[in-house]
């Protein structure tokens, strides 16, 4: 797979580090409100990029955070009069159901920056300890000049840089050594969250909480880290700065950044009040119609976001559905079962939609063309197959239908379509697993089926199951 890393800023081969294995970590929200839509983009795209990449046999390691220590929690706190707490617990139950509701995988761990204080301390005393970093005032900065490779990512020329910062003053700037240091401890303010610190009272930066928390889950080195484009600068740009200091080692190897998301062609900001929420969203279409329509344009392309855009999602989405339960009938029906002789060429170009779907998502996951195929395949199974056609072939066809719609985080089916005949093999394979003691597959499946809303009972006259 061929992936555009924003680092050399151009396509480059995935090769990851461990064989097998893929080391992600995507930056995650601030929880201080609902997730509009904006921050909608990243979770799906790279979610699909995940689906992907195990598609492919990777095991993936995916990690994202919730930043749930911030201004803007602060700030909504103190305007509802409750805990910063109380906000950022809220709107992670809420950010999860939406995720849910979009179809994004939960991550490996969704670690929380408040928990992960500790790490953060500890990775500023080593910075200041190798001096790179620096205290000044119970605040804590990060010595830029200190950094060869600072810039590399954002492509920055640190005098510009400086020059623009200097004509922008600050308070608390004058307690800097450089304009361009960033801040990796800040002192409490009053009633504002704190920890206590060998620097002082306070709390971390923004930057220092993403370096921590994807070493403690993914170590040192990891293989891809992801965010939307307006993180690449300052905020992935100083956690390269934090991290490589701190390990002496290349911290990311990939750099995946999505452009934004705007509405009616302008841009999507809260100050100007043209956002959607995904809950805003949700009691209009199906998510699964946000999901498409987010994969119908590359992650890289700004995407504008529009009722006719939406809708014209929602009739895709209709099309997919209606040829799967069409196949989904097709092959319950008792005609021939095995394969009819004339339909080994069908059964082969099936196969072909495999293999274009997945070179267009080794082309740095190019989910718009990927559709595409999706819809060449709905094509030709609505021209190719039809009552005269085995079950066999109707159920490859399914299957073909279901499995790439799956990587792009589409049910294909609805869950009520699920087939019977699909929920006892899945059933089957598990025992089978389970015989063959490969333990982890067979709770892959219990996992799957408990996706799909069918519970498992395990009976003196072997498994049962039932609809939830
Ligand atoms: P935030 O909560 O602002 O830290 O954003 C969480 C994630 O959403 C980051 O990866 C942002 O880059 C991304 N993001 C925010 N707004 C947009 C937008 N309008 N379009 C695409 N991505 C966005
Ligand atoms: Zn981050």
């Amino acid at each position: 797979m061929k992936i555009f890393n924003t680092l050399s800023m151009k396509k480059e081969e995935f090769v990851p580090l461990e064989p097998g294995k893929v080391r992600m970590y995507v930056c995650g929200p601030t929880v201080y409100n609902y997730i509009h839509i904006g921050n909608a983009r990243p979770m799906i795209v790279f979610d699909t990029v995940r689906r992907y990449l195990e598609h492919k046999g990777y095991e993936v390691n995916y990690v994202s955070n919730f930043t749930d220590v911030d201004d803007k929690i602060i700030k909504a706190a103190n305007e509802e009069g409750v805990s910063s707490d109380v906000i950022s617990k809220r709107y992670i139950a809420e950010c999860k159901k939406d995720m849910e509701g979009m179809n994004v995988l939960p991550a490996t761990t969704h670690p929380l920056a408040t928990e992960e204080i500790d790490g953060m301390i500890d990775m500023i005393g080593t910075l200041i300890r190798k001096d790179y970093a620096y205290k000044k005032n119970g605040t804590v900065y990060f010595r830029t000049r200190s950094f060869p490779g600072y810039g590399k990512l954002s492509g920055k020329n640190l005098d510009d840089l400086r020059s623009g910062f200097r004509k922008i003053k600050v308070s608390g700037e004058e307690d800097k050594e450089d304009p361009l240091d960033f801040v990796l401890w800040k002192p409490k303010k009053e009633g504002e969250p704190a920890w206590e610190s060998p620097f002082s009272e306070g709390r971390p930066g923004w930057h220092i909480e993403c370096s921590v928390m994807s070493r403690k889950y993914l170590g040192e080195q990891i293989d891809i880290h992801a965010g939307g484009e307006d993180l690449i600068f300052p905020h992935h740009e100083n956690e390269i700065a934090q991290s490589e200091c701190c390990s002496g080692k290349q911290f990311a190897r990939y750099w995946m950044h999505n452009a934004f998301l705007n509405i009616d062609n302008k841009k999507m900001s809260k100050s100007l009040g043209n956002f959607f929420t995904v809950r805003e969203i949700a009691s209009r279409y199906d998510l699964q119609v946000l999901r498409l329509f987010m994969l119908s344009a590359h992650y890289r392309s700004p995407l504008n976001f529009s009722a006719e855009l939406m809708d014209a999602a929602a009739s895709s989405l209709d099309r997919i559905r209606r040829a799967a339960s069409r196949l989904s009938d097709l092959s319950g029906k008792a005609r021939p079962s095995e394969l009819l002789p004339e339909e080994t060429e069908k059964a082969e170009e099936l196969k072909g939609f495999i293999s274009r779907f997945d070179e267009k998502m080794d082309d740095d996951a190019n989910t718009a063309d990927a559709i595409s195929v999706v819809f060449d395949l709905v094509r030709f199974v609505n021209v190719e197959l039809g009552e005269e056609s085995s079950g066999a072939l109707a159920g490859l066809a399914l299957e073909t239908l279901t499995m790439l719609c799956g990587i792009l985080g589409i049910e294909a089916l609805k869950k009520e379509e699920v087939l019977d005949a699909d929920i006892e093999a899945l059933i089957e394979e598990r025992q089978e697993a389970r015989k063959s003691r490969n333990f982890a597959r067979a709770d892959e499946i219990r996992d799957q089926l408990k996706e799909m809303g069918i519970e498992l009972m395990d009976t003196k006259e072997g498994v049962k199951w039932t609809r939830k």
